[in-house]
């Protein structure tokens, strides 16, 4: 089949290369150069989402556990384990035991992992290990694995195997509207006709359906998620809760830095996508909350933010589910929702569902 994948973003350069790779011919449309918006702006962790266990997503955190796995395996360059630290305060929303529970859900949803399994730390021994971290009212810790990546390094070594399996990349190529019939309509006017189409534009996929008048059962959650740089290595990573709220926040090593985050901020449209004074600021509260040498403005190196394409589901961003859903309109399909970890199983369920209509 003649297919055209709209958004070269981390979901359609997957999408892209699973479909060559099962004999289509396939060209990747990208309105600006391949990986410049949300697959370069995420938290850079391959994981199952320890989180999301809350909400009940078990088949969810399964499936991103072992994508996990994969991506460590085939490309071990951008890629790698990663143990982090999640200490336990007198204050915390969640009960030690119910962490402990959640954290023996995970190791045996990554049965086969291949990495250990999480482990409790005494005061004592938490302390030893994160010198920085605050002790007033520290009980120990829980430590876990997951995985971290470059994720711009990542999605660009997946661009390459897509062209490498026949991909043909076209940035700098928008699409204005896209059409049941197979019909392409390109910004510059022109069109073309394929066999199927793949609406794979992230944040941007409801507004390129609604230019090409067409309507979707599904609709978009845009969340936005800012991270601060600090100008500061970061010994341990660790997962903490923000200070009197449930959700939790990363303090990560990042190209010899530390990166906090993130926030999550209700967009109405996808641009303009830029951390706001108040997420700065929200950021490096949460951050001088638990370590002892306090951050100001002047220890930030940069900032970023990138736009959560989410299924709407929920009113409240933090519980919105990370699934990701299709929607099929004559010979077009579009891509809901999804998380960069699991962009290559959801491109085979994109594909068998290209193969078995
Ligand atoms: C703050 C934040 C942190 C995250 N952290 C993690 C994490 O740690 N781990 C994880 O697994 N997931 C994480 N995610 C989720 C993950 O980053 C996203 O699910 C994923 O990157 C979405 O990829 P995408 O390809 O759908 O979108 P994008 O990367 O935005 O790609 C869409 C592409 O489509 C192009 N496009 C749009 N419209 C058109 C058009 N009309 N014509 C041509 N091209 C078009 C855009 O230019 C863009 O390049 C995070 C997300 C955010 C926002």
């Amino acid at each position: 089949m003649h297919i055209a994948v709209i958004g070269a973003g981390i979901n359609g350069a997957c999408t892209a290369w699973e479909l060559a790779r099962a004999g289509h011919s396939v060209v990747l449309f990208e309105r600006d150069t391949a990986m410049a918006h949300t697959s370069r702006a995420s938290t850079k962790l391959l994981h199952g989402g320890l989180r999301y266990l809350e909400n009940g997503e078990f088949r969810l955190v399964r499936e991103a556990l072992s994508e996990r796995r994969a991506w460590f395996d085939d490309a071990p360059q951008h890629a790698r384990p990663l143990k982090l630290t999640l200490p336990i305060y007198r204050t915390a929303r969640r009960p030690s035991w119910m962490i402990s529970i959640g954290l023996g859900l995970y190791d045996l949803l990554a049965t086969g992992s291949g990495l250990p399994r999480h482990t409790w730390q005494s005061q004592e021994l938490t302390i030893g290990k994160n010198p920085h971290l605050k002790t007033d009212g520290l009980l120990g810790s829980f430590t876990f694995w997951d995985g971290q990546m470059d994720d711009l390094q990542l999605g660009l070594w997946v661009i390459h195997q897509a062209q490498n399996s026949g991909v043909k990349v076209s940035e700098n190529t928008g699409i204005k509207a896209v059409h049941p019939s197979g019909q392409v309509t390109f910004s510059d006017g022109g069109s073309m006709q394929f066999e199927q189409i793949v609406n794979a534009a992230g944040p941007w996929a409801s507004q390129l359906l609604a230019a090409s008048r067409i309507n979707s059962q599904h609709s978009l959650d845009l969340v936005r998620g800012s991270h601060i740089v600090l100008n500061r290595p970061c010994t341990n990573p660790c997962l903490l809760e923000v200070p009197n709220e449930r959700r939790i926040f990363f303090s990560l090593p990042w190209q010899g830095q530390t990166l906090v985050g993130t926030t999550e901020e209700r967009q109405l449209a996808p641009t303009p996508v830029t951390p706001s004074t108040q997420e700065i600021d929200y950021l490096l509260n949460a951050y001088n909350h638990f370590f002892s040498i306090p951050v100001t403005s002047d220890d930030i190196s940069s900032t970023f933010a990138g736009l959560r394409p989410l299924v709407k589901s929920s009113s409240n961003p933090n519980r919105a589910t990370r699934e990701y859903a299709f929607e099929r309109h004559g010979k077009l399909i579009t891509i809901f929702g999804g998380k960069w970890t699991t962009a290559r199983a959801m491109a085979r369920h994109i594909t068998k569902l290209i193969h078995n209509p």
